[in-house]
């Protein structure tokens, strides 16, 4: 008992216990153990935090700092956090089984967590207004962009600094304070970040964080009345009772939401390309990828070859201990994720879609294992086909022509991301203007960066992230008339 560590909650830059005494534990995935405890937030936290939100945005330092400042303050926090990066590394390992080569600095996650705070540390004084030829005699016309206020961010569980860092920046760099809420099944290494950022001297309340479930910690929070607005990323169904909170008070919110991506391998794909680019688009995160193109659509006349050589490649995968370096794809991030996603691939065994690939083979007596898993002959109307799985299980469909594919592509309630493998490119970008998702990836998949908005169609969400529209999401305008030659005659005269 006396290993487990024990967290407090962030408000104010200062830490506290729960108002009324609660934790919950977080397992360690590598091996099922409990080895945090993490605060149980309620409405009296959630009322600290968003306290000191709205004071540092209404009467701190932050709300009257000028952008260019705001932008100093941003990209110090990005020097201290790549001195602390392996630190936050450990943490996320250990709470959530992520590879810790996933999150080094200079790779994917560990470089966002940098490069973010550098890039919207050089736009917070890029935002211009504009002088507006209005058609109104002597009226001085300008628009400005305005931050919210306080915002309230909502955050996953798969790759929880990774999720957090697309949002965090962006909005502080747009002027706002914010209150975040991790996911209740990894919450520490956004906690261990606090601390962190201690060092970069962040003004007290620009940025809190109050630990606990949707219901009773997620939702207080959206509903909050000083809240302004939220961003949220998570799943379809808790997306959808997070703007049912937010509508309440019609507070505009972001969604970032689930998935079950498409990638389309046409005849003429350099197959051994397609093969090796699918499988590094579905299994090194376990499948736990919101983008995951994990509903493979294969030409007919190639579908027998594809699937036999990526049951080839993927079956060679090393599923184990994240900290081990020959690892290539770590535990599901948490106990109840791995018994569903069990569920799932046992669904649709039980369904009889043809199984080429079993990864419950990788399942131990401790920790949360499984390995790739391929089902073949799965049409587009099964439940595998049109339910995010989040695992590491694919399914694939063969199709007979172009349109067939777009078809099947377009048909279901998601449209977060596609992938289209073809020697024809220009023919590909035909086909991208057709796809119903907010990123397309042509003979590639799984790139991102933090210059390159990313959101959802559909069902997927609505709102981007990174890139100019990420800041732009967190900003309002505000039209100023200034009257240059005042006169009002009586109106009722
Ligand atoms: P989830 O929806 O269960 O939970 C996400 C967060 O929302 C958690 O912090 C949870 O506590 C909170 N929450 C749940 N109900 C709430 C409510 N009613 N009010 C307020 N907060 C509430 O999702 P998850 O299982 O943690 O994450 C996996 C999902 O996230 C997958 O569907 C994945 O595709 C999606 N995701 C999307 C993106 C993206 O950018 N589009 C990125 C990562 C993950």
């Amino acid at each position: 008992m006396s290993d487990i560590r024990t967290f407090q909650y962030f408000a104010n830059n200062q830490w506290h216990d729960p108002a009324d005494g609660g934790w919950f534990d977080s397992e360690n995935p590598a091996n099922g153990e409990v080895w945090a405890r993490v605060p149980d937030c309620r409405q009296a936290d959630v009322d600290r935090g968003v306290a000191a939100a709205r004071e540092a945005f209404c009467d701190g330092p932050w709300g009257r700092m000028l952008p260019a400042e705001r932008g100093r303050v941003l990209r110090r926090i990005g020097d201290v956090i790549s001195k602390f990066a392996e630190r936050l590394g450990a943490i996320e390992t250990q709470d959530n089984g992520k590879l810790p080569q996933m999150i080094t600095p200079g790779l994917r996650e560990g470089q966002w967590l940098v490069d973010s705070w550098h890039y919207y540390a050089g736009m917070c004084d890029k935002f211009e207004g504009r002088v507006i030829p209005a058609e109104a005699p002597d009226m001085h016309n300008y628009m400005k962009w305005e931050p919210f206020g306080v915002v309230a961010q909502i955050l996953p569980w798969n790759s929880p600094l990774g999720t957090l860092i697309w949002k965090l920046a962006p909005c502080l760099a747009a002027g706002n304070t914010v209150v975040m809420k991790p996911s209740e099944h990894s919450s520490c290494s956004t906690l261990e970040l606090m601390d962190v950022l201690l060092e970069a001297d962040l003004p007290p309340g620009v940025l809190n964080v109050v630990t606990g479930f949707g219901s009773t910690t997620g939702e207080p929070l959206i509903d909050h009345k000083d809240v302004r607005m939220a961003s949220f990323t998570g799943g379809t169904a808790g997306g959808r009772a997070a703007a049912a909170v937010a509508s309440r008070q019609v507070k505009p919110i972001i969604m970032e939401l689930g998935g079950k991506s498409p990638q389309i391998v046409l005849p003429d794909a350099d197959l051994e390309l397609a093969v090796n680019g699918v499988a590094a688009g579905i299994f090194p995160p376990g499948g736990q990828s919101c983008i995951s193109g994990s509903r493979l659509l294969v030409h007919r006349s190639v579908v027998e070859e594809f699937s036999h050589r990526l049951v080839d490649v993927v079956k060679k995968a090393k599923v184990g201990e994240p900290n081990d370096p020959t690892t290539q794809i770590g535990p599901m991030a948490n106990g109840p994720h791995y018994r569903n996603v069990l569920d799932r691939i046992a669904a649709a065994d039980d369904a009889g879609h043809k199984l080429l690939l079993d990864g419950r083979t990788a399942c131990r007596d401790k920790g949360y294992y499984i390995g790739p898993t391929i089902f073949a002959d799965v049409p587009n109307n099964a439940d595998l086909a049109q339910n995010e799985v989040f695992g590491p299980v694919a399914s694939i469909e063969a199709f007979d022509d172009q349109a067939e594919a777009v078809r099947i592509a377009n048909d279901s309630i998601y449209g977060l991301a596609a992938g289209i493998w073809s020697r024809d490119v220009t023919s590909a970008m035909r086909m991208a203007d057709r796809i119903e998702a907010g990123t397309v990836y042509i003979n590639n998949y799984f790139n991102a960066a933090t210059q390159s908005p990313v959101g959802g169609y559909k069902q997927s969400g609505y709102g981007r992230e990174n890139g100019w529209e990420g800041m732009r999401c967190f900003m309002q305008t505000k039209s100023v008339w200034l009257a240059t030659d005042p006169h009002q005659p009586d109106p009722f005269g």
